[in-house]
């Protein structure tokens, strides 16, 4: 893809409204804007000049107009839009940028108009006709990056603030677009840097009386980025439910109360316009907004011993659903002793240490208490029914006691989710997250290439050999936040140690 090319696309999203965005950038972007549009009234005066000296109809494009319209940096001009015999066809506002100072740090004009669809499409054309080409998908952002108008984290975070379905989601995504990421990232890797330069200091200047680093040096200065970035990683966890929402699945035998849980938490809660998609498998889905997460509610079929084949298939759905949630929420009457499915759902879902058990029916009188649910779970998970895995934290499971019908305990309810789903939220209304897949699969490798450089340094292979090592830890580095060249670690050497001065 040529990138020194002037490009064109209309920023607003597709629809009709009363203002619509066309955005030039590239070096041609004044001249395009100048040939497409014109200074208002230059059309009128034309045509007062036209009447009184008996001459033709004015020329077929405001590009010749007599008045070029002036555009200077970060001003707003008004402008007209002429079709091809000259008449007006819109009024634009026109926002020059100019470079650097854009948003691609390039020349960068905004024309607004009217969002009509026809009408922006109609700029467009004339754009093309004009010089310019059409932008690629996120090619505004593309070029923001070439032009080191942002890093890799922050081109990232502009998808994630316009695709934000909550304002939480927003905000997270806003402060990795000032940088968080890279700024959590930046000190790590001028740690692992300065390693790398001090070996290559000892190797390449072994003449130059460059000391050479001890083992114990070299582990003392790689377990604080070690540790630094597994924590950035660890934060995935969290930041991965932010950015996607959390999945949780109702579920319990028929008639606990299961659907009117499920109403009374959609009820209260800001239902989402656009659901995040997914594979919904036949079972209800709804989402809505808890604390700034988009939650999706999975209503599963009622469990129950299966009599026929077709309940069989909504059973393992709904055991399926259970594993691939990030919660679930099993719900019990509170007024009926622990059934035998009861205590088998119990037992199979406490294993899978996201459950939140709901008592529901507390207005009834109660025939079940926290410690019996408890006791039910460890007494199952000890039993010798070998298909259910041991739990080892049965005390760990919280229950809570509702009743969806007096629309008790909803509030603890909704709190306890997130809590259970997402501790790390609890603690901090922090927006320090890592919520990119790609960002987190990079700190991985670069994590699973310090272990190696670690076993390197205990096996006690030659520095040359540790080196290959750290530099396999500092590539992925490199591919969140920018490269590391051969200058930058020569640079490093250099004023660190005043070689050869
Ligand atoms: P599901 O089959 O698990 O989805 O259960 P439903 O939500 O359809 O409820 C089954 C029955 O229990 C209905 O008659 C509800 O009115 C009743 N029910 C649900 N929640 C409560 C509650 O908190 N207290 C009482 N007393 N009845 C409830």
């Amino acid at each position: 893809m040529n990138t020194d090319d002037t490009i064109v696309a209309i920023s607003t999203p597709a629809g009709r409204g009363g203002i619509g965005v066309v955005r030039l950038s590239g070096p041609d972007a004044l001249l395009i804007a100048r040939q497409v549009l014109r200074s208002p009234g230059t059309a009128e005066r034309r045509t007062e000049s036209s009447k009184s000296t008996s001459e033709a109809a004015p020329t077929a494009s405001g590009s010749d107009g007599k008045r070029p319209l002036d555009l200077q940096s970060w001003r707003v001009r008004f402008a007209e839009l002429p079709d091809e015999q000259g008449q007006v066809m819109d009024r634009a506002l026109v926002t020059y940028f100019q470079k650097p100072h854009s948003y691609t740090g390039e020349d960068v004009v905004e024309i607004s108009c009217h969002g009509s669809p026809v009408v922006l499409e109609f700029l467009v054309g004339r754009c093309l006709w004009a010089g310019a080409r059409l932008a690629e998908p996120g090619e505004f952002t593309l070029r923001a990056f070439l032009n080191g108008r942002m890093d890799l984290t922050q081109a990232e975070a502009v998808r994630d603030l316009i695709e934000a379905q909550t304002l939480y989601q927003a905000q997270v995504a806003a402060q990795q677009l000032e940088g968080a990421v890279s700024r959590r990232l930046t000190p790590l890797k001028k740690q692992l840097v300065d390693l790398i330069s001090l070996l290559e200091a000892g190797i390449d200047f072994a003449e130059d009386d460059v000391p050479v680093l001890s083992n114990e040096d070299m582990e003392a200065r790689l377990t604080p980025v070690e540790q630094g970035l597994a924590q950035i990683a660890a934060s995935f966890r969290t930041g991965k439910i932010i950015r996607h929402g959390l999945t949780l699945a109702i579920l319990g035998r028929p008639n606990v109360g299961k659907s009117s849980l499920f109403n009374c938490l959609l009820e209260q809660d800001r239902a989402i316009v656009t659901a995040t998609p997914g594979t919904t498998r036949d079972l209800v889905s709804e989402t809505v907004e808890l604390a700034g997460v988009p939650l999706r509610f999975v209503d599963t079929a009622g469990i129950r011993q299966a009599f026929d084949e077709a309940e069989a298939i909504g059973i393992r759905k709904s055991y399926e659903a259970a594993a691939d949630s990030d919660l679930a929420l099993l719900v019990l009457d509170g007024s009926q002793e622990l059934t035998y499915e009861d205590r088998d759902l119990l037992a199979r879902l406490a294993p899978l240490g996201k459950l939140l058990v709901v008592v529901n029916k507390s207005d009834l009188p109660l025939r079940l208490s926290a410690e019996r649910v408890i006791e039910a779970i460890k007494n199952r998970t000890s039993s010798s029914d070998s298909s259910v895995p041991s739990v080892s934290s049965a005390d760990a499971v919280p229950v809570l006691f509702v009743s969806a019908l007096e629309r008790r305990g909803i509030e603890e309810l909704r709190k306890a989710i997130l809590e259970t789903a997402l501790p790390a939220l609890a603690g901090e209304r922090e927006s320090q997250f890592l919520t990119n897949v790609r960002q987190e699969r990079l700190l991985r490798e670069s994590l699973a290439a310090l272990s190696a450089a670690r076993r390197s340094l205990a096996d006690g292979v030659p520095h040359e050999m540790l080196l290959l090592d750290l530099y396999n830890a500092l590539r992925p580095l490199d591919a969140i936040t920018g490269e590391t060249t051969v200058e930058d670690i020569l640079t490093n050497i250099f004023s660190t140690f005043c070689i050869g001065k």
